[in-house]
């Protein structure tokens, strides 16, 4: 079987549809595990919604998705995240709220646990160090975790001979053989990468090879730029998008 591995759409639905039609290229996959913040920042938080659940799909909730449901206080965001919580707090239809409403904070399949942030802080925290990452590894009963919300592709592997933890580049192209070493995967990010590189960041995971792989795919970031332009959404995430910061 062949799983999508997608964080962080962030209503970003040119990037949604360019990872989407990346996949069908490459084959398919039965089903898409998402790690969170499907809304957010972006221009089409209702079509990002309404797109992903036409494919069989987990997914989690992200601070985001809680943001834009008021589910949290947005006092912990900047002034751009939380103008754009607002905007997107106004725009999501009923339907849109029912479905983020009823997101669970984590989510377990197979080896894997699925969690936005953390699996120790689902919703907030960032996994941005081997300090960090080897914390959580007594945080969930899987061999593998897969987070979002760096929105920077990672690998953290944990080794029990040393008791310690590792950091890896997760480089497109490049295969990641899964082993006996417990792991917490982060695939990037589709609708706003923040590691330098513009192009939407995903993951496939196959299970009869045991294997993921990331991919980088190009999208028509004019189009989203120009949607934010239009309503009004700030600049600066705009403009971010042009350099994947
Ligand atoms: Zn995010």
């Amino acid at each position: 079987m062949r799983y999508a591995i997608l964080a962080d759409i962030h209503s970003n639905l040119t990037a949604f549809e360019a990872v989407l039609s990346d996949i069908g290229e490459r084959g398919g996959v039965e089903e898409i595990w998402c790690l969170g913040d499907v809304v957010g920042y972006g221009p089409d938080p209702v079509e990002c919604i309404k797109l992903l659940r036409q494919y069989r799909h987990l997914c989690v909730a992200g601070n985001h998705d809680w943001a834009a449901m008021g589910k949290l206080d947005t006092s912990d965001f900047n002034p751009h995240a939380a103008a754009a919580a607002h905007w997107t707090a106004r725009h999501l239809t009923p339907e849109a709220k029912g479905y983020l409403e009823n997101l669970p904070l984590t989510l377990t399949v197979d080896d894997f646990t699925l969690a936005h942030g953390s699996p120790r802080e689902p919703i907030w925290e960032y996994i941005i160090s081997t300090y960090i990452a080897k914390a959580n590894f007594s945080y969930f009963a899987t061999r593998y975790c897969l987070v979002g919300h760096s929105h920077v592709p990672a690998v953290f592997e944990y080794k029990a001979d040393s008791d310690s933890c590792l950091l890896h580049d997760l480089p497109p192209e490049a295969p990641l053989k899964l082993g006996d070493n417990r792991l917490i995967i982060n695939p990037g990010g589709v609708g706003q990468p923040r590691d330098g590189d513009p192009r939407a960041s995903y993951a496939i995971y196959d299970s009869t090879e045991n294997v993921i792989y990331h991919y980088r795919v190009p999208y028509d970031i004019e189009e989203t730029q120009r949607k934010m332009i239009r309503w009004g959404l700030p600049i600066s995430l705009a403009n971010r998008l042009s350099y994947g910061r």
